[in-house]
């Protein structure tokens, strides 16, 4: 894999070419790096290049990268994995965004912790648009009913659906993922009981983004195709001991 900068500009050239493609134009969508697990070198590389807001889906490895780049003018963290309760409090402390909301509990607990830090966070729903038991996110025909619930969480400020597709080759398969997801940030947008606004719809990632924005995504998040495979799990704690 050659350098950070040269892959995240031709991930930007995928991203601008699907634009092209759909009649779309390419300032609709935003490339969320996903930098989980690896070292602020490769970071810092995504960050020189003009990228400052980074996805991480552990909060223990994203609070550290936060503690360790407060003197990076600008930079922001994502959280974009499944989030356990005891761990509302951190996000609190330091994201910009979290794009894996799924259950009230989770929503309660930000609530109390944003209110205490007299922060705000934007927040996605995470809506699991391919069944797969396995998958954190809410089951499609939840969503409306759970965005209503959200409307007395004044620091969390709702601004659309995060989703992973099925890992398929069958692209057909992929993309009745992003048209539920499309289906469904419709009827949201409709729905005046909903919290917030419908605008962001956060889907695709290395292998899908081009299909992700031909079906209307507005965030990719790309790890691999920018920062390399990743060998193991823990990798970046080795990175700074
Ligand atoms: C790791 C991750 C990605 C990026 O996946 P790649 O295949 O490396 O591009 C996107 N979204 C979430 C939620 C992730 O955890």
């Amino acid at each position: 894999m050659g350098d950070v900068h040269s892959n995240l500009q031709a991930v930007r050239d995928r991203i601008d070419e699907a634009c092209r493609l759909a009649g779309r134009d390419p300032a609709q969508v935003r490339l969320l790096p996903v930098s989980k697990t690896h070292g602020l070198g490769p970071i810092r590389e995504a960050y020189d290049a003009g990228y400052h807001r980074m996805g991480e889906n552990r909060v223990q490895e994203a609070l550290d990268k936060w503690e360790r780049t407060r003197d990076w003018p600008g930079i922001e963290w994502a959280v974009i994995g499944h989030l356990q309760t005891n761990k509302a409090r951190e996000v609190a402390r330091f994201a910009v965004e979290f794009q894996a909301l799924d259950s009230l509990k989770v929503a309660r607990e930000l609530e109390k912790r944003l209110q205490a830090e007299g922060r705000a966070l934007d927040v996605l729903v995470q809506v699991n648009s391919s069944a797969e038991p396995q998958k954190s996110g809410l089951d499609p025909a939840d969503v409306p009913a759970f965005a209503e619930q959200l409307r007395p969480f004044d620091s969390l400020r709702v601004r659309g659906l995060m989703t992973l597709a099925v890992r398929s080759a069958d692209r057909t398969q992929v993309a009745a993922c992003f048209e539920r997801m499309r289906d469904l940030q419709e009827v949201l947008r409709q729905d005046d009981r909903a919290a917030g606004s419908y605008d962001e719809l956060s889907m695709g990632m290395s292998g899908d983004l081009d299909l992700a924005v031909a079906h209307g995504s507005t965030c990719v998040r790309v790890g691999r195709a920018i920062f390399g495979e990743r060998t193991d799990r823990n990798a970046y704690w080795k990175t700074v001991e």
